[in-house]
């Protein structure tokens, strides 16, 4: 992999932290093609990668505000397809992080965001996902209170619904992980 000279802005970062030339991308849109949200994005993929290239303010700010990068699953399809290499989910992790970190998130992101949250809450208390405590935080978070709720007999019949945690031995293992990663308390 070569590095490249770089001004300012995400790119700059980007190449600083994650090694990657984001000037290696010549727009072949493999990525796009590939990405089974690229259709409901409000910049598709590649787009945003180009918009970075400029290096301009005014466009990072734009990605860092924009719905796309809650929308990516991290399913690399885009990664697997792409002929430069250019690692997009870490990209993508990136701007959810900054995006976080500037209060910019896109306001649409708002349910996305609270899953995501509540999510690693209770893999941090827990060692692994519980769902009904998961659940209740989404709710709380979203006040969503009846959606999906017809679905709630059937999980419970099936024995993927339990109200209690049960909860991981190596706790502090999990904890080191969080902790590694500057996860806020
Ligand atoms: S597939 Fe790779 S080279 Fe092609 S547009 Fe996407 S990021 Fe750029
Ligand atoms: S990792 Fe994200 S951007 Fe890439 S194909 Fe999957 S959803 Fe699309």
């Amino acid at each position: 992999m070569t590095f490249c000279i770089i001004h300012s802005g995400i790119k700059y970062r980007l190449n600083d932290k994650l090694k990657l030339n984001l000037n290696e991308c010549y727009q072949c849109g493999k990525c796009t093609a590939g990405c089974p949200l690229s259709e409901d994005m409000d910049i598709p993929p590649n787009q945003i990668i180009r918009m970075m290239q400029y290096g301009n303010p005014q466009n990072d700010d734009k990605i860092i505000k924009s719905y796309s990068i809650w929308l990516c699953l991290s399913c690399q399809t885009c990664f697997a397809r792409c002929p430069q290499e250019i690692d997009l989910p870490a990209v993508m992790d990136y701007l959810r992080e900054k995006s976080i970190k500037e209060k910019k998130v896109n306001p649409r992101a708002k349910k996305i965001l609270a899953f995501h949250k509540n999510f690693l809450k209770s893999v941090k208390q827990n060692g692994r996902l519980h769902e009904a405590g998961f659940i209740i935080g989404y709710k709380l978070d979203t006040m969503a209170f009846f959606q999906d709720v017809m679905l709630v007999p059937s999980l419970i019949s099936k024995g993927k619904l339990h109200f209690l945690p049960r909860k991981l031995k190596s706790q502090n293992q999990i904890k080191k992980i969080f902790k590694s990663l500057n996860h806020p308390k």
